[in-house]
């Protein structure tokens, strides 16, 4: 079949994101196609602007577009408490509880050694350098999976001679589901009634 060389590009870049197929690929820049210009020129502003824009925060590693991020400067969030998270949507579950008014550290990642993903590869280093006297609980909230489990052991024992109390979200979350696609009032349980590690 033949395909004009700019179409095609459009498909190729689209079938390398995650979830994409070379079939859905193809609706979309078939989609894109009929767009009225100035709509397409919308949508490549807001792919560039998310790059220029958004950074890490230096303190929780979430993603912002200041530095440091809106809870990080917020002095209304209870700086004694830091939720220990995996990645940036897991804050976004949480936020959406309005249960917690604490502050937050963005691992990044969960462990898996199968996947070469050590603690190395985790903000733990930087983790470790925020925890000042201030500090008196860490919430370890990992997924519910095997990687999230494995994090939470890792932490505990790395936390634990430092002197705080250190908990974990109340079982209740499914086995195998991601924070971030659990159901606000679940989650909001999980926190309330979380348990010292
Ligand atoms: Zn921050």
């Amino acid at each position: 079949m033949y395909t004009a060389e700019s179409i095609e590009q459009l498909v190729e870049e689209f079938s390398s994101l995650p979830g994409i197929g070379r079939k859905s690929a193809h609706r979309l820049a078939m989609h894109i196609l009929k767009l009225p210009k100035p709509d397409v020129v919308k949508i490549a502003e807001a792919l560039v602007n998310v790059k220029e824009r958004i950074n890490y925060c230096n303190i929780c590693w979430n993603f912002t577009e200041e530095n440091p991020c809106r809870i990080c400067s917020n002095h209304n969030r209870n700086r004694s408490l830091i939720c220990v998270v995996e990645d940036p949507n897991d804050v976004i579950a949480i936020e959406k509880t309005h249960e917690y008014k604490g502050l937050y550290h963005v691992l990044g990642d969960a462990l898996s050694p199968l996947d070469g993903i050590g603690p190395e590869d985790l903000k733990i280093k930087e983790l470790l350098h925020r925890i000042e006297g201030s500090v008196q609980e860490i919430i370890l909230a990992m997924n519910a999976s095997i990687e999230g489990e494995a994090t939470t052991i890792y932490l505990s024992r790395l936390l634990k001679p430092l002197g705080m109390k250190i908990t974990r979200l109340a079982r209740g979350i499914p086995v195998g589901s991601d924070l971030e696609f659990t159901d606000e009032a679940t989650l909001a349980r999980a926190l309330q009634s979380r348990t010292e590690v």
